[in-house]
């Protein structure tokens, strides 16, 4: 008999619809784009769910067929044109493969195109009318998804990340590729059903391991325990885009019940909706959260501005924290921000020179001002670097442009950026030969410090 031939695509965006700048089709050439073979040496072996479908294709023997493949760092709304040219070079790879078994198709869920506010299910929609409704078409979303009924009704079995971080990406791949391959040989015959309460689930309670989240993701793997259910998923929403679809989304899919995947898909919804207050944020004020990791004795502290949320595509140069950490006068801190015109004044001026800047808050008029500071260039770099450990997101090697880190007489580290990056790994800051675990906030630390400012601590 021969192999089953299983097609792999991939387009996957996060699309942050309050962002002034479309997303274009150089944001994912930046991000990655790869079609037929390249597809394959691109996500071979990768943490990510390409990597999880092309695993899932060698455990259970298909011949995984490359489409396009591609992804951009989240940003504004997909430009128009550049959504038609890849979703049609997609739907043209597909068309031209025929015949196909199956199809896998690694989507965020949270994607807006100019033209498609649900983009993944417009995606899904298009690839459903070129294999028509006998082929099984499966889908891998991001947690964050904005889960449609159209995503839905056009695909046979959805299975969402079950992390956040997200470190399950590639075995949720592995999930759907098996779902796939038993599909295929007929020892399954998935159906799929979403319930959508008028939930929102604050970004800072969104943590997997802890509660209030693990208690969603504890029902799932009651779900997936019940006889008859194949998988189960909650989806929190991505509230940084403005769509009717925004909010959480709990599905469930059942071997060729309906009435059961319902069933399922009802009771996580009902559970979740019972407990809703827990999912509201309570998070301190700039100026309260500066002030307690100020006292605290023991440090370091991260701060995180989960308005400028670089991982859901802002633009990554809010001065807020840090204008409040020099409003206070807390010293010796670490501040990683987006600007690529600081970047080329320190260049410009070298390494061990002093400069004179304005940092940060150039992308639009929402995330502070710029800051003005002086300091002296400790280093510049290409600012590429590789994650060996599972981080979330999936990726390896990351490029976060040529690299300045400035150093102030208050000792504090301005690390400046030419491209905008999440802080997924903390390569970020070692391999410009910083050490996290020197920048701390205790009064005593700071006196000895001061009375030496001519012959600052290093940071790396
Ligand atoms: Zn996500």
């Amino acid at each position: 008999m021969r192999s089953h031939r299983v097609a792999i695509a991939g387009l996957l965006h996060e699309s942050n619809t309050f962002l002034p700048v479309p997303t274009r089709r150089c944001h994912f050439e930046q991000g990655s784009l790869t079609e037929g073979k390249l597809l394959l040496e691109r996500w071979s072996g990768g943490l990510h769910e390409l990597g999880g479908f092309l695993e899932g294709a060698k455990i259970h023997g298909f011949q995984p067929i490359p489409l396009l493949a591609t992804f951009a760092v989240p940003s504004g709304t997909i430009e128009s044109d550049a959504f038609e040219e890849l979703v049609t070079t997609m739907v043209a790879r597909l068309r031209s493969a025929l015949p196909i078994d199956g199809l896998l198709v690694a989507l965020h869920g949270a994607t807006v195109a100019e033209s498609f506010r649900d983009a993944d299910g417009e995606i899904a929609r298009r690839l459903r009318q070129v294999l028509g409704q006998n082929v099984p078409i499966i889908i891998t979303l991001d947690l964050h998804a904005n889960a449609s009924k159209q995503m839905i009704e056009q695909t046979n079995a959805t299975v969402m990340y079950r992390s956040n971080p997200h470190l399950d990406q590639r075995e949720r791949g592995i999930e759907a590729a098996t779902l796939m391959a038993r599909t295929l040989r007929g020892e399954i015959q998935p159906v799929q059903a979403i319930e959508q309460p008028p939930l929102l689930i604050n970004i800072a309670k969104q943590h997997t391991q802890e509660p209030p989240a693990r208690g969603l993701y504890d029902d799932v793997q009651s779900v997936m325990e019940w006889p008859g259910i194949l998988s189960a998923s909650v989806a929190m929403g991505f509230y940084y885009a403005d769509v009717a679809e925004m909010g959480a989304s709990f599905l469930a899919v059942a071997d060729g019940d309906s009435a059961l995947a319902r069933k399922a898909a009802h009771w996580m919804a009902q559970r979740a909706w019972e407990r809703r207050d827990e999912f509201q944020g309570d998070l301190p004020s700039p100026e309260e959260a500066v002030r307690v990791a100020g006292e605290m004795a023991q440090g370091p502290t991260v701060l995180m501005d989960v308005g400028d949320n670089v991982g859901g595509g802002s633009p990554g140069d809010s001065t807020i924290l840090m204008a409040e950490v020099l409003r206070q006068q807390v010293p010796n801190a670490l501040v990683i921000l987006y600007d690529p015109e600081s970047v080329q004044t320190c260049v410009r001026a070298g390494v061990r020179q002093d400069v004179t800047l304005n940092v940060g808050a150039k992308t639009d008029r929402l995330h502070g001002q710029p800051i003005p500071i002086q300091g002296k260039v400790r280093l510049l770099s290409d600012g590429l670097f590789t994650e060996t450990q599972v981080r979330h997101g999936g990726w390896g090697k990351y490029d976060q442009g040529v690299t300045a880190v400035v150093e102030t007489e208050q000792l504090h580290t301005f690390v400046l950026t030419s491209l905008r990056m999440a802080p997924m790994s903390l390569e970020q800051i070692l391999s410009l030969g910083i050490k996290p675990e020197n920048k701390r906030s205790s009064s005593r630390k700071v006196s000895s410090l001061r009375v030496r400012p001519t012959n600052p601590l290093p940071a790396r």
